[in-house]
């Protein structure tokens, strides 16, 4: 069956307001210009960048953004307080969401007054922000649990006082899609109606979809459904669910999602959890034999989207869980030709690797093929000395002796931190042979106390192709410095 929708969803993006105010998140004014002018690439519609009252910082966010000429509709959060308006229409901004309590919970406890009082405060704040020139969102804060007569009546006088939108704002995420399809119908009537929805039970996407389908136009989303607590409804899910789930074309960038994703985690400094869904690091990822084979012979066997669609690309990873199939397009991508007796003995030994919970990366299968197969290796990279300094009053230092195609070459490097100068240094030692580029690090403790196996895992990247290689110490430097120079050997030698 399909599912109508209005001719046009819009999308609300409030990464910067609601997204912002995930706990210990906060962006400088270039910050979010970047971020805003990735969201207006991609097509969203309306963007809130953040509360005029806040702060300066917030202004001058909202000035340099409105200045920037995107083609957005360029949004702020005010209260129904005229100083928070007059702060607005001085920044720049186009609309304002303006945010008003309306269940009797946030009315008497929060706000110390009577619905009666807060009406007559949102309609004089709606009459003053159209004065001011602003496009006005009308929005109901705590709307899941008011009185739904008091917010219809609300929001029929503030679209009488010139009120262009409205918003239902499920503020701790209590709703559910049967509750949205009680009270949005009667609400989507009396104006173009938006629907922001958090996500406490985990309920946001599904009541977000349910408000589209209700009549709702436009819905508020956060790029990786960052937000108070436990966050706002995912754009990127949002997104896709739309288009793959009810074949509704959204005129967003798709191809883009996974991009604009990996910019505002890396600037927000929220982590994506791995096993998020479409932007996760494990959402394109196989390793168990049967998914793997199913997968490389037919992609929609276990992928319910192709991950290029959203600027992505498959991963076959190698563990306990990997059958030969997923083995062989491994070792034959990296130019190994096998028997199967071989193939039988490598997948038995990366099994080993993987029961002692190790991660299988590419220079590990390697070295393995390597050894099942006889193969001397003679790595382009030797490393002759090492030293890393760091200490109170002084900048980290590491300094290298390597032999590059036996040739001595000797560097030093400095850095945040010693194992940053350490990676420094050795990609300026061998920058004049090769660019290679650390595209991503991560440490694991195999166990709990200080002296504890670090294993370090590292992707390298060089002319487009990427590789992972691991490095396992107890020194988290020199694990750092084996998992590069592992790596970098793989690299140059060019079996990749
Ligand atoms: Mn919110």
């Amino acid at each position: 069956m399909r599912v109508l929708f209005v001719d046009k969803i819009r999308f609300f993006d409030t990464t910067l307001r609601d997204g912002e105010q995930t706990p210990g998140v906060s962006l400088n004014p270039e910050q979010k210009l970047e971020i805003a002018s990735r969201l207006a690439d991609i097509g969203v519609d309306v963007i809130e960048v953040g509360s005029a009252a806040a702060s300066e910082g917030e202004r001058s966010a909202i000035r340099i953004i409105s200045d920037a000429g995107l083609r957005t509709e360029i949004c702020t959060f005010v209260r129904a307080l005229v100083q928070d308006i007059d702060l607005a229409a001085d920044s720049g901004a186009d609309s304002v969401h303006l945010v008003v309590p309306v269940s009797d919970l946030h009315i008497a406890k929060k706000m110390r007054k009577t619905r009666e009082q807060v009406a007559s405060m949102a309609y004089s704040a709606v009459e003053h922000a159209k004065e001011r020139g602003l496009i006005v969102e009308l929005s109901g804060e705590d709307a899941s649990r008011a009185d739904q007569v008091f917010l219809r009546t609300l929001f029929t006088e503030g679209v009488g006082r010139g009120a262009d939108r409205l918003c239902f704002c499920d503020t701790v995420g209590l709703l559910t899609p049967e509750k949205v399809a009680e009270f949005i119908p009667p609400l989507a009537r009396i104006a173009p109606l938006s629907i922001h929805c958090h996500d406490d039970l985990g309920f946001a996407l599904a009541n977000t979809v349910a408000g589209l389908k209700c009549g709702a136009s436009c819905a508020h989303t956060t790029v990786n459904g960052l937000g108070e607590r436990a966050g706002n409804a995912p754009f990127e899910e949002l997104v896709m669910s739309l288009e793959v789930l009810y074949d509704y074309k959204t005129r967003i960038k798709k191809e883009e999602l996974y991009h604009l994703a990996s910019l505002v985690s890396r600037l927000t400094g929220v982590p994506l959890p791995v096993n998020k869904a479409i932007v996760g690091e494990m959402a394109f990822t196989h390793e168990s034999g049967i998914h793997a084979h199913g997968v490389m012979r037919e992609p929609s066997t276990y992928e319910s989207i192709k991950p290029e669609m959203i600027g992505r690309k498959r991963r076959i990873v190698l563990g306990k869980h990997s059958g030969s199939a997923s083995v062989e397009a491994a070792l034959h991508e990296m130019n190994y030709t096998t028997d199967e007796n071989q193939v039988k003995e490598i997948v038995k030994r990366i099994k080993e690797l993987g029961d002692q919970g190790k991660r299988v990366s590419d220079t590990d299968l390697m070295a393995i093929a390597d050894a099942v197969l006889a193969i001397e290796s003679n790595p382009v990279i030797k490393m002759r000395q090492f030293t890393a300094v760091s200490g109170s009053n002084m900048i980290p230092t590491a300094s290298v002796t390597l032999e590059v195609n036996g040739k001595e070459m000797t560097g030093a490097a400095t850095g945040d931190g010693p194992v940053d100068a350490a990676m420094q240094v050795l990609r300026k030692s061998i920058g004049d042979v090769a660019d290679i580029r650390l595209e991503e690090y991560h440490v694991d403790a195999i166990s709990g106390g200080t002296d504890a196996l670090v294993e370090v895992t590292v992707r390298l990247s060089k002319d487009g192709k990427i590789i992972t290689s691991r490095g396992a110490r107890t020194d988290i430097i020199m694990a750092s410095v084996e998992a590069m120079i592992a790596g970098m050997n793989r690299l140059l030698e060019g079996r990749t």
